[in-house]
């Protein structure tokens, strides 16, 4: 099939190349020259694993092309995927006018029946709103041409999104024609070879169920480190809590782990928009509130453990800070729980020594750049440089280099040998025998 996939980004580019994998033509498009040339030129705006290598060999064997013009791109597509960011308003609520912009661009182009597919994460009601933006266009240049919005919203994760794309839990189409029901399934098609994955539903559901799902996992997380602090409180840790509750299989094991809180593009703004969809229909966001009000203090977590164990004040005192992503696999620093742990810690005058395996580019641009050039904050080549005479090591992000690190060496290079381990990733007892001081998060020890 002919496919264009309008916006580049972490969501549009898997989705354009995992297509164009399977053997379609697709055209990837986006307002960012810099990123069509750089494309074009073999280099990837985001890191993700695995994509290079598919975005490169279909690129080259031409299945896959880019470009900044959609008229060009559309002249040869009759399935347009919308994949633009929809980022949060000041109110909370979703962004639309990338979207709405595209949806105008679409119905200023449009010249046959084509089928506009809403991937990216939109409030109920978009769709309509898509439909209505095209229509206006079509009815300013006087021509009447058919064409379908269905909304397909994405859950690939950051860090495997190859792999999720490729082989999705579930593909949800949400659409009341008949005709892009069978365009939709037949794109799928390769997807469901072992089993139908794909759920059929209204429109409106499709869109609902998108910010349902994060939301839901949101609200896993932000539960457990609710009870990561009660078990502080009454020493317990939660570690063995975690285990005790997730072998429920109704509770089950994933997503109920305690850390300094969740960030990245999603969750933190797919729950302020759907509590602003509450607001808006008149509903109390009783739940959403609390979650996102716990994930906002337990992004402030270890600083305070931090600030426990050595005062308020933090001049002259380093932390070395292992993992700057929102999340490992990863270079996007977006609601990243390491900025507001960097931003406080040096707002009471520490100096951070910090190390990420992929994501240190990005997190140059989101801190200023005063602080480099003073050397309050600095970047290291490797992650045991960043503990080189610091008064403790901060563990935010689980990258997998991180999980079994040589506690020998961290012993060595920290002035006093103390992990405040953010993500729970280290046994308390194991360290304690070797004279490592440990303080995590919801466990019994914990300051
Ligand atoms: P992103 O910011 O990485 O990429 C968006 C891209 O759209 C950018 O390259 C931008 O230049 C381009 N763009 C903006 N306006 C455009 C226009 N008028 N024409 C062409 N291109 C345009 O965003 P993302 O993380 O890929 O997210 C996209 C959508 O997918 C969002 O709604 C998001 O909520 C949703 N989503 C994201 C993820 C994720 O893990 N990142 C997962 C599921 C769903």
């Amino acid at each position: 099939m002919d496919l264009c996939v309008i916006g580049t980004g972490y969501v549009g580019l898997v989705t354009g190349a995992c297509f164009a994998e399977m053997g379609n033509e697709v055209w990837c498009v986006d307002v960012d020259a810099a990123k069509i040339e750089g494309l074009k030129a073999g280099k990837l705006p985001i890191y993700e694993p695995g994509l290079d290598e598919i975005v490169v060999r279909n690129y080259r064997e031409g299945r896959l092309r880019f470009t900044t013009d959609l008229g060009e791109a559309m002249a040869e597509c009759d399935v347009l995927f919308i994949a633009v960011g929809t980022p949060p308003l000041e109110d909370g609520s979703a962004d639309l006018q990338h979207v709405l912009t595209v949806a105008r661009d679409i119905g200023r182009r449009l010249t046959r029946y084509s089928v506009i597919v809403d991937k990216s994460t939109v409030p109920v009601g978009t769709a309509e709103r898509v439909r209505r933006a095209i229509q206006a266009e079509l009815d300013a240049r006087g021509v009447s041409i058919p064409f379908d919005v269905v909304s397909n919203p994405e859950f690939l994760k950051e860090g495997a999104a190859v792999e999720d794309f490729m082989r999705p839990d579930r593909i949800i189409v949400g659409t009341d024609s008949e005709a892009a029901r069978e365009r939709m399934a037949e794109l799928y098609a390769p997807f469901n070879r072992s089993h139908q994955r794909v759920i059929h539903m209204g429109v409106r559901d499709a869109e609902m169920t998108k910010y349902a799902a994060n939301a839901m996992l949101a609200t896993k997380i932000s539960f457990m480190n609710e009870i990561a602090a009660l078990c502080e409180r009454y020493g317990v840790d939660v570690e063995n809590v975690r285990l005790g509750i997730g072998s429920d299989q109704r509770i089950g094991y994933h997503f109920i782990y305690p850390g300094c809180g969740y960030g990245g593009s999603c969750f933190p703004k797919d729950v302020k928009a759907l509590i602003a969809m509450a607001q808006a229909a008149g509903v109390e966001p009783e739940v959403l509130t609390a979650v996102e009000e716990r994930n906002a203090k337990q992004k402030r977590v270890l600083e305070e453990k931090i600030v426990a164990r050595f005062g308020e004040d933090l001049t002259g005192r380093t932390f070395g800070v292992w993992g700057l992503a929102f999340k490992p696999g990863t270079d996007d620093m977006r609601e990243a729980p390491s900025i507001p742990l960097i931003e406080g810690l040096l707002g009471r005058g520490a100096k951070v020594l910090a190390y990420d395996p992929v994501a240190m580019d990005n997190a140059r641009s989101v801190f200023p750049s005063a602080w480099f050039e003073q050397d309050r904050l600095a970047f290291t080549r490797h992650q045991y440089d960043a503990l080189e005479g610091a008064d403790a090591m901060v563990l935010v992000t689980e990258w997998k280099p991180f999980r079994h690190p040589d506690f020998a060496a961290i012993k060595r290079l920290l002035k006093t040998p103390l992990i405040f381990d953010g993500r729970n990733q280290y046994d308390p007892q194991q360290l304690e025998r070797l004279g490592i001081a440990y303080v995590g998060i919801g466990r019994a020890n914990a300051l």
